[in-house]
């Protein structure tokens, strides 16, 4: 089986309730990059990418379409078996692994096209049918975080994230105080989220006026160094996410000790091949982990529900949706969040059928 066609779509979805705040970005619409892979036994798989603007992270909507464009030529005729596809679109282009993840996960949903399984039964087996999620608020203030905490608690969700960082830190300290008051005794858990926006003065502080409260600090703040230089002065749990830019990366902050747990996004790695490794590291050092939407629509939150389904369900921090934040579906059933739990799509593949049509013409084509 070889690659025949490769086609990328671009597709706008527009956050509700925009725009949804963070540390050092603020989302309004997010511009989502869609890859349909055809075989030359007629098999047609799907992948997405969708950085979150272009601040967040050392990627953007134009450079995954770049990418693709420098590497499309080279996929046509490659295997879609995905170690061997990784290893081909290694060969070229560096890096650009968020654009690679695309073409890696349509891969994967052509695998499972074409052996009548689920993307997760590839990945090694499933786990848990009901993968649970976890709900991040953005950066506000007291009183409304602690509102939105108690709803989403009221609505199932296993796990909370606060977004926190980005201003006064005294702000983001009551913010985690108020919160706790909503959710003490109610058995979920918490992360707080600095999306690399504190200084250590502020991570430091903030841990030493929360010793009481039992959440873990994501990724605080901006580099690895910053989090060793903190990692022995903190009362609270340290995950890495942003700065978990390759296997290389978590191996060495693994083996380094420096984290407790990592957020990790199936794009940022390089798609689901990688994720896969990336799991099986965490679980051979017992690090707990989520597996995460970098945003995008129902291709990428199927490709993470189907790697977080697989997840020893001791270490598995949730998988985290963009469907809540945005309007509309291009799937007819959409990947969902009920009771803050997501019903792992039915295959083979993916098991998400979008209606193309939705997405225009093609802006790339190649085959
Ligand atoms: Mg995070």
């Amino acid at each position: 089986m070889k690659i025949k066609e490769l086609h990328v779509y671009a597709h706008d979805l527009p956050v509700k309730n925009g725009p949804y705040k963070m540390a050092n970005a603020k989302v309004y619409s997010l511009d989502t990059t869609l890859v349909k892979i055809v075989t030359d036994t007629g098999l047609v798989g799907w992948g997405e990418t969708c950085p979150v603007g272009s601040t967040y992270a050392p990627a953007h909507a134009k450079g995954a379409r770049a990418a693709l464009e420098e590497m499309g030529p080279g996929l046509i005729g490659a295997s879609p078996h995905p170690l061997s596809l990784r290893r081909k679109m290694d060969s070229l282009l560096n890096g650009h692994r968020y654009a690679k993840a695309a073409v890696d996960i349509a891969a994967h949903d052509i695998m499972g096209k074409a052996t009548g399984l689920r993307v997760a039964e590839l990945l090694g087996g499933v786990a848990q049918e009901s993968v649970p999620s976890y709900y991040a608020t953005g950066v506000g203030e007291p009183d409304e975080i602690a509102r939105i905490a108690a709803e989403k608690v009221a609505e199932g969700y296993p796990r909370l994230q606060i977004k926190i960082g980005g201003r006064p830190v005294e702000i983001d300290i009551a913010v985690l105080r108020k919160v706790w008051d909503v959710i003490k005794g109610k058995g979920v858990r918490l992360a707080a989220d600095g999306n690399r926006g504190l200084p250590t003065r502020d991570a430091l502080r903030l841990s030493r006026e929360c010793q009481d409260i039992p959440f873990i600090l994501e990724q605080p703040c901006n580099t690895i160094e910053e989090l060793a230089a903190i990692r022995g002065q903190v009362h609270h749990g340290i995950y890495l996410d942003e700065m978990g830019e390759d296997l290389a990366t978590v191996v060495r902050v693994a083996g380094q000790g420096l984290v407790d747990g990592f957020g990790m996004k199936v794009t940022r790695i390089g798609g689901l091949q990688q994720m896969a490794a990336f799991r099986d590291i965490c679980e051979a050092r017992s690090l707990p982990h989520t597996c995460d939407d970098a945003w995008g629509g129902d291709i990428i939150a199927a490709a993470c529900t189907h790697i977080g389904a697989t997840v020893q369900p001791r270490l598995n921090e949730g998988v985290w949706l963009a469907a809540p934040y945005i309007e509309g579906n291009y799937d007819r059933s959409g990947v969902n969040i009920v009771g803050g739990h997501i019903k792992l799509p039915e295959g083979p593949g993916l098991g998400v059928e979008p209606e193309e049509g939705m997405f225009g013409k093609p802006v790339l084509a190649f085959g």
